[in-house]
């Protein structure tokens, strides 16, 4: 019940001041994503006006919503009524059995930063996400990976890869090591794989042969492709359309790239991850998304790395999911209940994740 709380207080506030505060559409300076007033969907126009007479009914009181197989009394708290409303949010979120709404579709929570206070942020995780994807990085993580999907069956579900920044001089000896594991239990993706120009240019021929034999993999054990392109979204692209041949699916993680690349991605049969980056005040992602619409997008946090505002600086974990899927939300127009059954749902067919039993 503590950890609710807290995620309550540092998590559903902060955004649902947020969102509040977009929809009056005053100025943003004490905004805690720092994104403008003018970012919401169509400047100048309140959300009423732009959801109809739904909107006004929807925001009247709590209502049973069904998420998935959890039927839950849970109040969207971006609309406050009256001023009990906020008190009643806290008092129903934290006696709540769950609220497992997001999928986290990439987040590297067996990294050493975690090993501290693993059992509590899982616990925060948990109230918020049905499934935490864990993608592999190289070889040292395969063990602390798996130990926590272990421990955490039914939340944790790792894939196998090798992370462009992994690849050296003996990739392929790595990679040979890898694919003999492959066999040796259930893995839902392939990945993290992909390019990675900001860091080393040097070792572009070895991290596309890495690419190319991961692709391999995907498409023999029929998984989905976990990509990570930085500085180099049209050298993967060029790979995956190479490689394309009716069986490759899967993820640009982290996606950054404009609108042409989307799309490509989406001929590709792809879906593109959001995370953190969404929530920056200079991104154009969040323009993007009002373009391309929530049906093949996914969430994910990429923790530790890539915390969204207000935490940028510090560690990032998955139950900071819902700022991100906050943000969607705005860019959509739609709440953020709704985020999390669409993005969930996209994420569970692709990951082939098993149902949620309910609690
Ligand atoms: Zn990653």
């Amino acid at each position: 019940m503590i950890s609710r709380m807290r995620i309550f207080l540092t998590h559903i506030i902060p955004s649902a001041a947020y969102a509040a505060h977009l929809r009056e559409g005053v100025p943003n300076r004490h905004s805690p994503l720092g994104i403008n007033a003018a970012d919401s969907p169509q400047p100048g126009k309140s959300r009423r006006a732009q959801t109809g007479e739904d909107y006004e009914r929807n925001t009247r009181c709590p209502r049973p919503i069904r998420l998935g197989a959890h039927a839950l009394y849970i109040p969207d708290i971006r609309h406050t009524p009256n001023r009990f409303y906020p008190l009643l949010c806290i008092l129903i979120f934290t006696f709540s059995k769950t609220i497992q709404m997001f999928i986290d579709t990439h987040t590297h929570l067996f990294t050493e930063v975690f090993d501290t206070d693993r059992k509590e942020m899982m616990k925060r995780a948990s109230v918020l996400c049905s499934a935490l994807v864990l993608p592999n990085i190289d070889e040292d993580s395969i063990t602390p990976m798996l130990h926590m999907a272990d421990t955490w069956p039914e939340l944790c579900f790792p894939t196998l890869g090798l992370h462009p920044s992994s690849v050296f001089d003996d990739y392929q000896e790595v990679l040979k090591r890898m694919e003999n594991l492959l066999e040796t239990r259930t893995w839902y993706g392939i990945g993290e794989t992909g390019l990675d120009l900001y860091w080393d240019k040097s070792t572009l021929p070895q991290q596309q042969e890495a690419l190319r034999i991961q692709c391999q993999w995907a498409k023999s054990m029929d998984l989905p492709i976990i990509l990570h392109s930085r500085d180099a979204n049209d050298e993967t692209l060029e790979i995956i359309q190479q490689e394309q041949d009716g069986r490759l699916k899967g993820v640009f993680h982290c996606f950054s790239g404009d609108e042409a690349q989307a799309k490509a991605i989406y001929d590709l049969g792809f879906c593109i991850g959001i995370g953190g980056v969404v929530t920056y005040p200079k991104t154009h992602l969040r323009e993007l998304l009002r373009t391309l619409g929530p049906e093949r997008v996914v969430l994910e946090t990429d923790s530790p790395y890539l915390p969204p505002v207000p935490y940028r600086g510090k560690r990032n974990e998955s139950a900071y999911i819902t700022l991100v899927a906050e943000a969607c939300a705005l860019a959509w127009g739609m709440q953020i209940k709704d985020v999390g059954r669409i993005t969930s749902k996209t994420a569970r067919k692709l990951f082939n994740l098993p149902e949620t039993q309910p609690a």
